[in-house]
């Protein structure tokens, strides 16, 4: 299990450190990592604070929310993965869904991004989930074949396992309407077949990540469903009691999963 913070445009370089200094103190040895996903000018005080926490990468790791396909060049305002990674970066959001609807990318780029993150090292959490007109339409499982058959077109059988998938139904994410989890298993469950058809058995190991609206209250049933691996969250994760609230209810499943 993996629990992702997005702490979207929010931060600054020294509120990411403080944050991760209290966090750190505060977080209890867990088999879950966390995954801090910060703005891209916090991200060098976060690499400095996860340091000097001493936490091991495998409790402790960062990342960034975005970043361009090419690898430098002309491309006023992009970051490219070689510049993430030289700053520690283990993880690069693809594709969330305001990059998508605010910024216009396509899942042809997103799946640019995702195999520029496979080839360099950095782990993709790749992002998909319909908007609520498209599930009023009862079209969820069309869109996420469509964004899963593009955007992963590009991978070899070998590269799925360098992959994490996030469900975050549109609606859900920022809104305080969650997806109950027996609609957010359905959707794992159909992304976790689908997988499967692309890579075989490596899907198994593949991280599908829910996210959307996910807080302290609601983490425990939504983890608990058989499909899904952690959590990719956004407003509840950027304050420290919040986010060590979500650890604990995350490494409390885990534990639960393990056991069975
Ligand atoms: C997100 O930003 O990916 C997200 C899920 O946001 P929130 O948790 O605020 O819905």
């Amino acid at each position: 299990m993996l629990l992702c913070a997005n702490w979207k445009m929010n931060l600054s370089a020294k509120e990411a450190a403080e944050f991760i200094n209290t966090y750190a103190r505060s977080l209890v040895p867990s088999s879950v990592p966390t995954v801090i996903l910060a703005p891209f000018t916090a991200i060098p005080a976060v690499a400095e604070a996860v340091k000097t926490s001493a936490l091991p990468r495998e409790r402790l790791a960062f990342g960034a929310q975005n970043l361009y396909f090419e690898s430098f060049g002309a491309f006023t305002g992009e970051v490219s993965a070689t510049m993430l990674l030289e700053l520690g970066c283990q993880y690069a959001v693809c594709g969330h869904s305001e990059r998508r609807q605010i910024f216009g990318e396509t899942d042809e780029i997103v799946g640019k991004k995702v195999i520029r993150c496979v080839e360099t090292g950095l782990t993709p959490i790749f992002c998909i989930g319909e908007t609520l007109d498209e599930r009023k339409a009862g079209n969820v499982e069309i869109v996420l074949k469509r964004q899963l058959d593009v955007g992963l077109s590009r991978l070899t059988e070998d590269q799925f396992s360098k992959l994490v998938v996030a469900y975050e139904p549109v609606w859900a994410i920022g809104t305080g309407v969650v997806a109950t989890p027996e609609q957010a298993q359905d959707a794992h469950h159909f992304i976790r077949h689908r997988l499967k058809a692309m890579c075989g058995e490596t899907a198994k190991r593949i991280h599908v990540l829910y996210g959307g609206s996910v807080n302290p209250q609601n983490v425990e049933s939504l983890m608990g469903q058989p499909d899904i691996d952690g959590a990719l969250v956004g407003g509840a994760s950027l304050k420290v009691d919040s986010l060590l609230a979500l650890h604990s209810g995350c490494s409390k499943v885990n534990t639960a999963k393990l056991k069975r």
